[in-house]
């Protein structure tokens, strides 16, 4: 019999969610070659009928949103409503690849004085998409969806702190789809090596941490496969001397750092403040946290941050945490606690805002992924963007101005792949901006047209004026001169 792989609710470490089985090298190679062996009649499938295919996906998975997001939100420990809304989320992009991707992998025929020129948009083959727990429905949608409407089939493996809403949406979009198109298999390390190392393989795509993605690609470069890697970030927040402060920018601020019990590649993870305002801002802050951060159970109305995901992670936060403080830094517990909760139960974290932290302290100079965030202040705009720019690296950032203009233009010398403006992580997103990395935050871009071309290879078909009929010729060995 296989293994399986079992997940217990971190909000309730005694509460059996589900199980499912583990691949082993056998199982990873025989899913590997049916979706090698379904690729190429996919890619044959004109584009309009692929993304036919998506819309129909897409209705597949709709009716049982409600059940999804509840195992997703007893799996990993995420708030009910936001598993609910990322699901939501995953379905409205995958409508928007299947309504833009006919144009984005249209091919180009130009047939002018310098030839005649065929640019076509080729599939890779399998796509294998290795996905991390903390958002594994959106993060699997942005690689299933532009492979499969570029023609690739997809092979995804998700963590397995979290494998079981992802494994039923696989299996609801896949029903929509013809055989081995799309498929799923569970594992850690040694599955996502094997899946990753198939010489017929011809595309990974990685979400997860820094040191991870380098044993992942290199094990992809053993092959010479291309990767696009999605990695971590360490995100700083600059709030500008004239940033509005109010409640309502304040609230969203909070939930930029604690969504997902601040376990999100681009939360707000250093809060930079004006040295001048830095008590103002500490107050407005626990103000608007009071508010809206309530921990509690993920299931519980009313409930905005849950536990963490392991009780690994809680330890090395709290560590973190602890570290700041011995280093001279306060920590400054925030939000409230849900009166019905039984903190006892799960992984649960404060929330914890920390001031007086010097930036050499692990909890500033490293990616935290977990609720608690660094107040540093600053006094002036050349040495802030240094500080900002400070670390391997470079995924989101945010300028918080009530003058566009300056923030545009501050943001323009950040070292990041995304720069949010007046707000930061999801309320900044947009379906059509291109999400990614720069630095050792990864390379590659998901969301957005290039997040489509991505997963297709312009390939060439082209004739050369002085080779065609009625063509003037040239040398054996000429250079084109356009
Ligand atoms: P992780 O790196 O531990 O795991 C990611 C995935 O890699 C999992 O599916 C895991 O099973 C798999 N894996 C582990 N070893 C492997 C190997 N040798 N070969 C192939 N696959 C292997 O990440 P995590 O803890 O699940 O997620 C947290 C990290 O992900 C954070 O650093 C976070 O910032 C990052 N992240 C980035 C983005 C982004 O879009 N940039 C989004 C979400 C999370």
């Amino acid at each position: 019999m296989s293994e399986r792989i079992t997940r217990y609710n971190p909000a309730r470490v005694y509460e059996l969610v589900g199980t499912v089985p583990a691949a082993d090298p056998a199982r990873v190679d025989a899913v590997v070659r049916a979706a090698d062996a379904a690729q190429r009649d996919w890619a044959r499938v004109e584009v309009a009928d692929r993304v036919a295919a998506l819309r129909a996906a897409a209705d597949a998975v709709e009716p049982h949103l409600p059940i999804l997001a509840e195992l997703l939100a007893r799996e990993s420990g995420k708030v009910l409503a936001d598993c609910r809304g990322e699901l939501g989320f995953a379905l409205t992009f995958l409508r928007w690849v299947a309504e833009h991707a006919p144009r984005v992998l249209a091919d180009t025929a130009l047939d002018d004085a310098a030839g005649r020129l065929l640019l076509r948009r080729r599939p890779y083959g399998v796509v294998a998409a290795i996905t991390p727990w903390n958002a594994p429905i959106i993060l699997s949608f942005l690689k299933i969806a532009p492979a499969l409407a570029a023609g690739n089939t997809v092979v995804v493996k998700p963590s397995p702190l979290a494998p079981l809403a992802i494994d039923r949406t696989v299996r609801l979009l896949a029903s929509a789809l013809p055989a081995a198109v799309l498929q799923v298999l569970h594992g850690d390390a040694a599955a996502g090596a094997a899946l990753v190392g198939h010489a017929l393989v011809g595309k990974v795509a990685f979400t997860g941490g820094t040191a991870t993605a380098r044993v992942t690609a290199a094990a992809a470069s053993a092959q010479t496969t291309p990767t696009v890697l999605e990695l971590g970030g360490n995100d700083p927040v600059l709030l500008l001397d004239d940033a509005d402060l109010s409640p309502e920018p304040m609230r969203r601020l909070v939930m930029a750092s604690f969504a997902t019990s601040g376990q999100v590649c681009m939360a707000a993870k250093r809060l930079y403040v004006p040295e001048s305002r830095h008590d103002e801002f500490v107050a407005a802050y626990r103000a608007a946290a009071a508010e809206v951060l309530c921990l509690g159970d993920p299931l519980a109305a009313g409930v905005s941050m849950g536990p963490v995901v392991t009780a690994e992670a809680a330890a090395r936060i709290t560590g973190l945490v602890e570290d700041a403080v011995a280093r001279g830094g306060r920590a400054l517990p925030v939000g409230r606690v849900d009166p019905g909760a039984d903190l006892r139960a799960g992984h649960f974290v404060t929330p914890t805002l920390v001031t007086g932290v010097p930036e050499d302290a692990p909890l500033v100079a490293q990616e935290q992924f977990g609720p608690t965030v660094p107040v540093l202040s600053y006094r002036d705009e050349a040495g802030l963007i240094a500080r900002a720019n400070a670390g391997e690296l470079g995924l989101g950032a945010s300028v918080w101005s009530a003058d566009e203009e300056r923030a545009f233009a501050v943001a323009r010398r950040l070292e990041a792949g995304f720069v949010f403006v007046n707000t930061h992580n999801r309320t900044g997103m947009s379906l059509r901006a291109p999400f990614g990395g720069v630095k050792r935050s990864g390379y590659g871009r998901e969301y957005g047209e290039e997040g489509i071309a991505e997963y297709a290879q312009t390939c060439v078909v082209h004739a050369p004026a002085a080779f065609r009929a009625g063509g003037a010729g040239a040398a054996a060995n000429a250079y084109p001169a356009s």
